[in-house]
């Protein structure tokens, strides 16, 4: 068996060979960073490492100051004589596997990821290796994801459905990633979109960075009611339940996340439609992903880790729990810590 190419410390997945962390949680001299949504993306590293697009996010996120490298899919780099490159993950803008080789053995370290194309995050790329490291957000059985265009369709539906009842239209995603993928891909045929200056900020910092979305106004306290009538509002779930939405009054909201696929999820209680829309691999994605890796070794992270680790050892794979720890309170856009209990 070769020698195991990372360590798992109190800080995160260490490449001791390269003397670099992946995603720490805990500030280190050298990391390299999936993507930027907060619970990957930690503030106190010397150095970060991250795919072009991901940099002005880290930038925007954790300060100015930070110091950071930024590289493309697919273009090596060396540390220590051991081989890096990033290879798109397909989560969101900017996110990438990592894929180290040393002597001749391989490690991919997946990050969060999904396989349908999204069309602003980049297409997952199947990467060969000896050694998997996968997350399982949504690794059970019951999560099964309807494809792209027919959520969208509903989601389409719905905004024309309050247009003839006179009501604006809040629709919730998180700020990097969802709402950027709702925008590109819903019909703004059907009217105005604007956006929550969270979402607003997000789509000019990747919009600099490369990736092509339409452009959706800023809510302002200039604008009134009329203004924003038969309009989609794109806002961060954060503002279910605030009084920030009594400015569009009548209004219908509406949330996307993968955990409204789970009846009785409490945000599901507090708006009017969920939609299953997630950035995250599903089940059979989860399943086809680590297929196509080829790797003999896979380690379970991220979600239902004991049930999936076990699963896949009844089916033929040889797979292992890896212990992660987070760093509790830190406040997250990532759907996967929404709601862990289901
Ligand atoms: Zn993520
Ligand atoms: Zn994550």
């Amino acid at each position: 068996m070769p020698q195991q190419i990372f360590k798992m410390t109190d800080k995160g997945i260490y490449i001791p060979g390269a003397d670099i962390y992946i995603d720490p949680w805990k500030p280190v001299k050298r990391s390299i960073i999936t993507h930027a949504h907060s619970d990957h993306a930690h503030t106190g590293n010397e150095n970060y490492l991250s795919h072009h697009i991901t940099k002005p996010i880290l930038k925007y996120r954790l300060g100015e100051n930070i110091n950071c490298t930024s590289v493309e899919y697919g273009e090596a780099f060396f540390i220590n004589g051991i081989k890096f490159s990033l290879h798109p993950a397909g989560h969101i803008p900017g996110s990438a596997q990592i894929r180290i080789e040393e002597n001749g053995n391989v490690l991919v370290v997946s990050g969060d990821y999904k396989l349908e194309n999204d069309f602003v995050s980049g297409i997952f790329e199947p990467v060969k290796c000896n050694t998997f490291i996968s997350e399982s957000t949504f690794g059970l059985p019951v999560f099964k994801w309807k494809n792209q265009t027919e959520i969208l369709e509903e989601i389409n539906i719905w905004w024309k459905n309050n247009i003839d009842q006179n009501k604006t239209s809040v629709l919730c995603g998180y700020a990097l990633g969802k709402a950027q993928r709702l925008l590109k891909n819903i019909d703004t045929g059907i009217g105005k979109i604007f956006a929550h200056g969270a979402v607003f900020n997000m789509n000019e910092i990747l919009r600099n960075a490369g990736v092509e979305i339409p452009s959706a106004e800023k809510i302002s306290s200039e604008l009134n009611k009329e203004d924003y009538k038969n309009a989609l509002i794109l806002a961060p779930p954060s503002v279910i339940g605030n009084r920030w939405l009594n400015k569009f009054n009548p209004y219908s909201i509406g949330y996307c996340s993968g955990w409204m696929q789970i009846r009785g999820n409490k945000r599901r209680q507090a708006v009017d439609r969920g939609f299953v829309v997630s950035d995250h691999a599903d089940w059979d994605q989860l399943n086809k992903a680590i297929k196509l890796t080829g790797a003999e070794t896979i380690y379970i992270t991220h979600g239902f880790t004991s049930s999936y680790v076990k699963w896949l050892n009844e089916n033929g794979f040889d797979a292992h729990e890896l212990e992660t720890e987070f760093a509790g309170e830190a406040i997250t856009d990532d759907e996967e810590k929404e709601n862990i209990s289901v």
